[in-house]
């Protein structure tokens, strides 16, 4: 059995609560199921449910991950035998839940095929008034000749190893023996049926990978690192519903501008006579200048404000606010006029 640590074959910290423990170790059974490794990956999968399978009896329990914390994983190890460390578990209940609607045939619940992950780079610009952009993506789609059966004129007939069910009954080779169950058919991938003759486009999978060009709209407002989700444009699966296509965002910084929130940065120097004297300077803004007015007296790191002049909110009707930090450019060289100036000003 692995030595590694509990919380780390799980990527949960000392502070998660069990239910956040729950929810990770659903997704990766789901991930690490043995029925769903690929053929040449069995072994690997096995080992790595078993794995996390384990960590999760641990940390799931009160009284084994207050041991666990306190022993550390050498000694806890020792301490606690394989049948200890499953005892009183939910394990069995939550692979019901998560592999039921598979093994009763498909019926109520609904299969999703993966989603996909894309990141898009935009404009600072394209992020606050929000564009439209062209994106090209490669996905699995139901294959467009066999019409996803996997057979070109469609026959399909009965599957020779599971009799029609979609699944076997086995022994899954694990320390554990509450986990021998049905598995899905590795003949027919649990559809119960296999096509007389193969599809030559698919090769009787019924599905195939294709490059798709889709337009995707960004919201005005949007900001890195958030992620639009594309309903149904993820992978396909048969007898079941697209996945869908996660967009990351990534912002470009700007020349100018810094971005908070809704609301934008800008520092703007000017020369130590505007600010001693007061001006009107021509300030770049999100929609392109504006002048605005800077008093007499003014101090480097002054902020000044133009309200409504940041980013619409994403979500919400509520427009951010444009600062401006005025620097103060202290002069390098005097002319020997200015250096009488400066300490006549000084001494008044
Ligand atoms: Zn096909
Ligand atoms: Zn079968």
């Amino acid at each position: 059995m692995s030595k590694k640590d509990y919380y780390g074959v799980l990527g949960v910290s000392k502070s998660d609560s069990k239910d956040a423990i729950k929810k990770v170790y659903k997704k990766l059974a789901l991930k690490y199921h043995p029925d769903r490794a690929p053929e040449e990956k069995k072994e690997e999968y096995e080992e790595k449910f078993k794995e996390i399978s384990e960590a999760y009896a641990i940390l799931s329990d009160e009284d084994k991950r207050k041991q666990y914390d306190s022993l550390g994983h050498g000694a806890f190890d020792q301490r606690y035998s394989q049948e200890d460390i499953f005892r009183g578990s939910d394990i069995s209940s939550i692979l019901r839940d998560l592999f039921g609607s598979s093994f009763s045939g498909g019926s109520g619940e609904s299969n999703f095929g993966e989603d996909l992950q894309y990141g898009l780079t935009i404009d600072f610009e394209e992020a606050a008034f929000g564009c439209e952009k062209e994106i090209e993506i490669k996905r699995n789609i139901l294959c467009d000749l066999c019409e996803g059966t996997g057979a070109e004129d469609k026959r399909l007939e009965k599957c020779n190893k599971c009799n029609g069910e979609g699944r076997v009954a086995v022994n899954l080779k694990t320390h554990f023996g509450i986990f021998r169950q049905a598995i899905i058919c590795s003949k027919c991938a649990g559809d119960g049926n296999i096509p007389k003759q193969k599809c030559r486009e698919c090769n009787g999978k019924g599905i195939i990978s294709k490059r798709k060009k889709i337009k995707i709209g960004i919201l005005q407002g949007i900001d890195n690192g958030q992620i639009l989700r594309v309903g149904g444009e993820g992978n396909a699966i048969k007898y079941g519903e697209n996945g869908d296509l996660l967009i990351v965002i990534n912002v470009r910084p700007h020349k100018f501008f810094t971005r908070e929130g809704d609301d934008i940065y800008l520092e703007f120097p000017i020369s130590f006579s505007q600010a001693a004297l007061g001006c009107k300077v021509s300030v770049p803004t999100l929609s392109g200048s504006t002048k605005i007015k800077i008093p007499a007296g003014t101090e480097s790191g002054t902020i000044l404000r133009l309200r409504g002049g940041g980013v619409k909110n994403v979500s919400a009707y509520r427009i951010g606010d444009q600062f401006i930090n005025l620097k103060v450019k202290t002069p390098k060289k005097l002319s020997r006029r200015q250096k009488k100036l400066f300490m006549e000003l000084e001494s008044s």
